[in-house]
């Protein structure tokens, strides 16, 4: 056990008992935010954020009705064919008072109050209607990739909640890819392990996100049934300069390849990147040097540029089940 404690002093935080109790808590929130198994004292910004994070919680649950939130898509593309494969549906919210608030600045306070649940809903059907959109107004089809949160992959109508979109849409399933963290899936991964098949079986592409800020046990990521792995963009910044992010790259580029999975580098930013990434065998590439994330009106014309080949459900590597002995072991 660790404890963590909040301090608050008579008479700077409080005349009271009541009050100082209350910031004193507020404190403690402080220092578990902080990392736990440390103190805090109290200073007055932690009931100022506290109450901006009241307003956004209540503010988050009305704007799915007031029709506030909105879809970006950010483009993936392929090193060996140079067409875009895919894209990757990034929420926005307009929020009536403070403007566009990007995902890291509400999708936080979401998890942690349960909006997330009926926002990733929402996220699904609009990323499924729109990319079936596309495929209706006679573009060659590409997938759309969808982050879900830890959450919304606990909920057990997870895979309901798929189907639905889905089915609602009439998107085939390979055409739509999930998006899980390491840490999503390796907080228990017995069971996540049985979740995946299960979401798995709804003919959706698995992938997981920003790889290697977690810790993947190795042996496990071999028995989950997923398709793709994402470098995560700190890795790419610094490359090709920086000798050990380019051995963290291109040892998880040869990794996924063991494991029979499609590797995609994020936050691709410059010509020198993309070359090594290339030279690496790296399979796609997203990032601000092809396109920041669009409108979804935009994305045709970003197509009609990059040339998307049309995918197939065949197409694409396959997860190999290899032994866990060969490759197993712990790896951050
Ligand atoms: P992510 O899934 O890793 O998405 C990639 C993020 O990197 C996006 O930020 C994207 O705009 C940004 N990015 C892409 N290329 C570059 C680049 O070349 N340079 C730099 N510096 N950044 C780049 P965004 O849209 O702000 O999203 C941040 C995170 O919020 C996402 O990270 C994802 O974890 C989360 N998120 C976004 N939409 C959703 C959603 O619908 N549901 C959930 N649960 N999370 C979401
Ligand atoms: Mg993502
Ligand atoms: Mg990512």
């Amino acid at each position: 056990m660790t404890a963590s404690i909040g301090v608050s002093s008579f008479p700077e935080d409080g005349n009271d008992a009541q009050t100082l109790l209350k910031h004193a808590d507020l404190a403690m929130y402080a220092a578990k935010q902080l990392g736990k198994n440390g103190f805090q004292y109290y200073v007055r910004e932690m009931s100022v954020s506290l109450q901006n994070r009241i307003d956004m919680e209540s503010h988050l649950r009305s704007a799915l009705e007031h029709n506030e939130f909105v879809l970006h898509y950010q483009p993936r593309i392929s090193l060996d064919t140079d067409a875009c494969t895919g894209v990757e549906a990034l929420i926005r919210w307009h929020h009536p008072k403070l403007g566009l608030v990007m995902p890291a600045d509400f999708i936080p306070v979401a998890e942690e109050c349960g909006a997330i649940v009926q926002i990733g809903a929402w996220v699904l059907r609009e990323a499924c209607r729109q990319n079936a959109q596309w495929l209706a107004d006679g573009i060659a089809p590409i997938r759309v990739s969808v982050n879900l949160s830890a959450r919304q992959f606990a909920d057990k109508d997870l895979r309901r909640v798929v189907l639905d979109a889905l089915k609602q849409s009439g998107l085939p399933g390979y055409l739509l890819e999930l998006e899980l963290t390491e840490s999503m899936v390796m907080r228990d991964a017995e069971q996540a392990a049985r979740w995946l098949s299960r979401l798995k079986r709804t003919g959706v592409r698995l992938a997981i996100d920003d790889f290697g800020t977690g810790y993947s046990s190795l042996a496990y990521l071999s028995r989950f049934p997923i398709d793709t792995v994402k470098i995560d963009r700190s890795f790419i910044r610094y490359l090709p300069d920086s000798r050990s992010d380019a051995q963290i790259t291109s040892a998880i580029i040869g990794l996924g390849h063991q494991m029979a999975l499609e590797v995609v580098a994020e936050g691709v930013e410059n010509e020198a990147q993309l070359d090594f990434l290339r030279c690496e065998g790296c399979d796609e590439v997203q990032g601000y040097y092809f396109s920041h994330p669009i409108p979804a009106a935009d994305v045709t014309a970003f197509l009609a540029g990059h040339t998307a080949h049309g995918l197939l459900p065949e197409q694409g590597p396959q997860p190999m089940r290899a032994p866990a002995s060969t490759i197993g072991g712990t790896a951050s």
